[in-house]
């Protein structure tokens, strides 16, 4: 079974324009597959504007298939499913080499299993792996070749605090709209703009990975998108 997507979504594309060739694995998200849950630190806020609910995946039934057919097949055979990831990851790092270009894999693309990125970044040493989790302690996970930027919601907001100040970027989805700017701080943190491409391990340290709301995530209503427009009006009470 093919694991990796490549050049898939428009974020990995503009990546591409910077040199690196992206696979992403896209499993289930939480417990859509029915036999695990793949994101065990998942709020409710996070599941309903889940990522799975966002671009191609929301408009075609047979991707969301798809990612429940590899999750079962991790879950029903490890060791198989081990062996075609590693085969993926070898077909674009000889992809990546063909056309120039460095290639990187985000192994838990809508699922946060740390144990799964750091076989795979433990059996490919030279290549640059990265995640989004939100797992407790991601500082306790990163290796030199996988790095991780730690994802706010609802409930998680004293561990993202504990994350800045471990070092680890905080990624947080504001509610601010396609073509608008997100708010320049938060909580005294810089803001940078993650819609520009998604190599979280390029990004400078100590800052927050701004993201505006897509999929199902712009109707929030369970507090998970941070209200873009209170965040300016703490930062005109702060000047
Ligand atoms: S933890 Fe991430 S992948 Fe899992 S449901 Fe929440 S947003 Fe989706």
């Amino acid at each position: 079974m093919r694991l990796l997507s490549v050049g898939c979504d428009a974020k990995t594309v503009k990546g591409e324009k910077k040199g690196y060739l992206t696979g992403i694995l896209y499993l289930a998200p939480a417990s859509s597959s029915g036999v695990a849950n793949v994101c065990a630190s998942a709020s409710a806020g996070c599941i309903a504007g889940c990522l799975n609910t966002a671009g191609r995946a929301s408009i075609f039934p047979a991707i969301h298939k798809a990612r429940v057919r590899k999750t079962r097949a991790l879950f029903a055979d490890r060791d198989t499913f081990m062996r075609d990831l590693e085969r993926d990851i070898n077909a674009l790092v000889r992809a990546a080499k063909r056309k120039g270009m460095t290639p990187c894999v985000r192994v838990n693309g809508t699922s946060d299993l740390p144990w799964l990125a750091l076989e795979m970044a433990h059996r490919f040493p030279r290549v640059q792996f990265y995640d989004y989790t939100k797992h407790a302690r991601p500082w306790d996970r990163v290796r030199s070749n996988y790095h991780l930027t730690f994802s706010h919601s609802e409930i998680n907001e004293s561990l993202c605090v504990d994350a800045l100040r471990h070092g680890i970027n905080v990624a947080m989805v504001f509610s601010t709209r396609k073509g608008q700017p997100l708010p320049k701080r938060w909580n005294g943190y810089r803001v940078i703009d993650g819609d520009l491409s998604d190599l979280r391990f390029t990004d400078p340290r100590g800052v927050i990975v701004g993201l505006r709301a897509k999929g199902r995530a712009k109707r929030d209503y369970l507090g998970f998108c941070v209200k873009a427009d209170l965040v300016q009006i703490q930062i005109g009470k702060a000047a």
